[in-house]
């Protein structure tokens, strides 16, 4: 089977290697899509991951289940599953038993191509531990090029949950990528306000209107963007609940000091790998709180199934491409032009 293992920076290899056997308490599934991940491009560039290489990349899965090993009962031969980060950690460690398997103290870092065994980026996919790893059957009338879309979406939905929001708030998400618009949805659907999002393309402007946006400012081209957001607000102050889904340093700051409110609330849902240099006697006096919010746990990406499922929440245009293993880097990990992409998904059969 073909496979695309990561070797170290910016060399990926396209490889044959044996269909996977399924061991005791193992499963083989069939890759239908693995979602190219900010994560795999930043692997990719980098060359560091939290594992040996070569790794196969690919933590964002959807597959049929096409051999069982000894010792399974839950799933089946034909099952489409959802494969994600592991549901909890052998030694259950105090998160785990709290049922916060996200913040894991053994770590999402053993997650398949991240940093665990081998990923999706093949055409099969071997399951090591069945008990430890996200396994969610997809329902019948949901199509799996919108199901593999739960690694972005759920951290949006997670992040939102774990914040202050409330019905009737007004609230500005930065970033306008899969993350940004999820939350979007979601926080018109949860009844916010108004809803000002800030981006750094002007292109986008019609997607971010469908998902729920009611304003959009430049971020670029935005010299005011506090007075900008105040003017949109009608008030002397910054919107209650602020998402950071850009995972850039500018995006928080401008979260911090010019767009949320005086004891408001300040979420950071994006991943920032830079150092952010801040004041924090210009705004403390403000009383703001600063969260985090990191990955999701299995009950959400349930949630998130039985929402797509029952058509209240929906997704189009977020894949922007579905392309080849061979075309991993060209297309996806490496790729020039990245104007209009939002999210590009492998098919491992193409
Ligand atoms: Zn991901
Ligand atoms: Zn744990």
């Amino acid at each position: 089977m073909k496979v695309a293992a990561l070797y170290g920076q910016k060399d990926l290899r396209i490889e044959d290697r044996p269909v996977p056997e399924p061991g005791p308490n193992q499963l083989v599934v069939k890759i239908a899509y693995v979602g190219i991940c900010g994560t795999d491009v930043e692997f990719y560039q980098s060359g560091r991951v939290p594992a040996e290489l070569p790794m196969v990349l690919g933590h964002e899965n959807v597959g049929t289940v096409t051999a069982v090993g000894e010792g399974i009962t839950e799933y089946k031969i034909g099952d489409l599953l959802l494969l994600g980060p592991p549901t909890a950690c052998e030694q259950m460690c105090p998160s785990c038993k709290r049922g916060e398997t996200n913040i894991c103290i053994n770590g999402f870092p053993n997650t398949a191509g991240i940093g665990g065994p081998d990923g999706g980026y093949a055409a099969y996919y071997l399951v090591r531990d069945v008990a430890h790893t996200m396994l969610i059957k997809v329902p019948e009338g949901v199509d799996p090029k919108d199901a593999v879309l739960f690694d972005v979406i759920c951290v949006s939905l997670h992040g939102i949950r774990k914040s202050k929001f409330k019905f009737g708030d007004d609230v500005v998400v930065s970033g306008t990528g899969s993350i940004g618009l999820s939350a979007i949805q979601f926080l018109k659907a949860a009844g916010a306000n108004r809803i000002i999002v800030l981006g750094t393309s002007d292109g986008k402007e019609p997607i971010l209107k469908e998902y729920g946006a009611d304003y959009f400012i430049n971020a670029k081209t935005t010299e005011k963007i506090g007075e900008t957001i105040r003017d949109i607000l009608g008030k002397s102050v910054g919107a209650d609940v602020v998402f950071e889904c850009a995972g850039h340093t500018p995006s928080l700051k401008n979260l911090i000091y010019e767009c949320v409110r005086p004891g408001g609330q300040v979420m950071v849902i994006g991943t920032i790998g830079e150092t952010l240099e801040i004041v924090p006697s210009s705004f403390s006096i403000f009383e703001p709180d600063i969260d985090f919010s990191f990955v999701y746990t299995p009950d959400e990406v349930q949630i998130y199934l039985d929402m797509l499922n029952a058509g209240k929440i929906r997704f189009p245009g977020m894949v922007t491409d579905i392309i080849s293993l061979d075309d991993a880097v060209v297309k996806g990990l490496d790729r020039k032009d990245k104007s209009g992409q939002i999210k590009i998904l492998i098919d491992p059969s193409m």
